[in-house]
């Protein structure tokens, strides 16, 4: 896989050594591939990335993973905020939900994997820290969305996926959860996976439940935490955590 250098001016060079823990996956949500790429290196847009894969797989590199990119903005993951400085970005070209939300190219996602194993092991990242702007940022965030191929990556040991049978799971749709395990007690399950909470209101829980859904669920968004749900995330804690 070639990696073309193609300098943002959208970064803050680190002084010293930075501590890279997260690998967090975009979509770029514009009409073409070029107009991003321009957005991405505009000094007013005030956003980038360290690296954007087009549809056919080309890789350009934006900013260095040494130096910092912006491309979380708000965002927390595993109790850490603005997690910028802890991470390394990367845009993949989608026209997203505003524009004709796509399904992911398969150039694009094998080269997708190709740089998450490299990056993997260059910075030592635990499959648990790779994950989606959403999972970061879900009262402002729906990127990479519903249709990124997140068990295939897992697959591929690059992030994390339940293991149970869609077939058994789907009789647990839309179904209240026996014995109405608290959002408190869910909150904490997924905690344990990495989702960080600023306050426990329900309209964060509404968020995080869309979030899980779009990454976990994927066939339904309804933003209700159901039975399906609950058997996915403690799954997901038995897991990884
Ligand atoms: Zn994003």
């Amino acid at each position: 896989m070639n990696i073309i250098f193609s300098r943002s001016p959208n970064f803050k060079a680190s002084k010293k050594v930075r501590n890279i823990e997260f690998l967090i996956i975009h979509y770029t949500g514009m009409k073409n591939f070029q107009s991003a790429v321009d957005r991405l290196k505009d000094l007013n847009s005030e956003v980038s990335s360290h690296y954007v894969i087009s549809r056919s797989g080309r890789v350009l590199e934006l900013v260095k993973p040494r130096d910092i990119a912006w491309h979380a903005g708000v965002s927390a993951w595993r109790g850490v905020k603005n997690i910028n400085k802890n991470s390394v970005g990367i845009e993949l070209e989608n026209k997203g939900h505003d524009f004709g939300y796509q399904k992911f190219s398969k150039a694009q996602i094998r080269n997708l994997i190709i740089l998450l194993k490299k990056l993997k092991k260059k910075f030592k990242i635990k499959n648990i820290n790779i994950i989606g702007h959403s999972d970061v940022a879900p009262s402002r965030k729906i990127d990479p969305g519903e249709k990124f191929p997140w068990k295939l990556l897992s697959l591929q040991d690059v992030g994390i996926f339940h293991n149970l049978e869609e077939e058994i799971l789907k009789h647990y749709r839309r179904k209240k959860i026996i014995g109405k395990a608290s959002n408190t007690e869910i909150i904490n399950l997924a905690k344990k996976i990495g989702y960080t909470f600023k306050n426990l209101s329900n309209k964060n829980f509404f968020y995080f439940t869309k979030a899980f859904q779009r990454r976990f669920r994927q066939n339904l968004i309804s933003g209700y935490f159901d039975q399906e749900c609950y058997l996915i995330l403690r799954n997901l804690v038995k897991l990884h955590s």
